[in-house]
């Protein structure tokens, strides 16, 4: 199987403080856009001199539901909400769930000094290296940890198949005793989990990630789901990161939707106008990943995500998962009034696409 090379969505950006996103400084609110409009003509050079119309999108007319908004705090936790379970099922899930093995597996410390760890897949559907991104070591992919005919113990700590921490002069993968600097054995599931684990799919972004694009939130979802996974409060979680560039159109398309975008279309109409789908990703994947994370049966998950769609999509053909809780996704220039998160003219027509257009729920 051909593998392509993941360098460059976790680049650290040593002149930016967030560890994938800039931080933008609010732009005052007469300077914003007031209105997306398909009409270039109403741009906000035509509309110079005139008051703007109240923003659906703005934070400053922050919808009363949101929470914290009138006594904006810093970082809040999402309240979760239930999930609708009589919803209806989109009819692209696919029947079958594609194969899925973790070849590696590896701690990364980050800027924010929470610890991860990055696993690597391959699967039988493309050819592309799927990640998970897994907050908490007693998450374990089944698959990574299986025995390999002939592997030795180095072999095994090499592809990231090791219990506790590696260190110089460590010769076994199993758990090392207490009194060795590797650790200790760990349960395979959290004690505490009562609660559910959080998890969120989220499709690569080049744009959004790692070229400081203000056309959509990724970088900053990203994140927020990072930040509420590594907190001390946490039980854990794991971010399950599929290569699906654009909605799953690929970078090229992308941009070529970006200009549409630039010539008045909105993200919806650009995808079409490109002949592609308005959302070409599918899931499957990520459901055979959660189950290779043992996410399977009862154990079920907290699904972090504005898209109604995406809980069952996730799910898969037959429960294979469960969604317990939909933890949903405010944006931080929301929560915080504008102080944080993107001020960009075009994030502004982005977000009332994914609300008007693809039923996105941001609560
Ligand atoms: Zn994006």
């Amino acid at each position: 199987m051909t593998t392509t090379t993941t360098t460059t969505t976790f680049r650290a950006m040593p002149d930016l403080p967030s560890h994938i996103s800039p931080v933008y400084t609010p732009t005052p609110l007469s300077s914003r856009i007031p209105e997306y409009s398909l009409d270039p003509s109403s741009s906000p050079h035509s509309r110079a001199g005139s008051p703007p119309p109240p923003n659906l999108i703005s934070p400053a007319f922050t919808p009363p539901l949101t929470p914290e908004s009138h006594t904006p705090a810093v970082d809040p936790e999402p309240v979760p909400v239930p999930v609708n379970v009589s919803a209806p099922r989109p009819q692209k899930l696919l029947q079958k769930l594609p194969e899925v093995e973790c070849i590696v597996r590896a701690r990364i410390p980050t800027v924010t000094g929470a610890e991860m760890f990055l696993h690597v897949y391959q699967n039988s559907a493309d050819n592309k290296e799927h990640l998970a991104i897994v907050f908490g070591s007693h998450i374990r992919s089944k698959s990574m940890f299986a025995v390999k005919p002939g592997e030795t113990e180095r072999d095994r700590m090499t592809r990231g198949a090791y219990e506790g921490r590696l260190h110089p002069g460590r010769v076994t993968s199993r758990a090392e005793s207490t009194s060795g600097p590797g650790g200790v054995s760990e349960p395979f599931h959290d004690t505490r989990e009562d609660v559910p684990p959080l998890v969120r799919i989220h499709s690569e972004c080049y744009t959004g990630e790692t070229a400081w694009s203000a056309r959509c939130d990724c970088g900053e979802q990203l994140d927020e789901a990072a930040r509420l996974m590594s907190l001390p409060s946490s039980t854990g979680g794991v971010i399950v990161y599929l290569r699906q560039e654009g909605r799953g159109i690929g970078l090229g398309e992308k941009l070529k939707a970006y200009n549409l975008q630039d010539l008045g279309s909105d993200t919806v109409e650009a995808n079409l106008l490109l002949r592609h789908p308005a959302d070409a990703r599918s899931y499957g994947l990520a459901t055979a990943m959660l189950l290779d994370l043992d996410f399977g049966g009862d154990r079920g998950i907290r699904l972090l995500t504005n898209n109604p769609d995406k809980v069952r999509a996730v799910e898969g053909p037959h429960q294979e998962i469960v969604v317990k809780q939909r933890v949903p996704m405010v944006p931080l220039a929301w929560k915080t009034g504008g102080k944080k998160g993107i001020n960009s003219e075009e994030i502004e027509g982005y977000l009332k696409a994914k609300i008007g257009k693809m039923g996105h729920m941001i609560e």
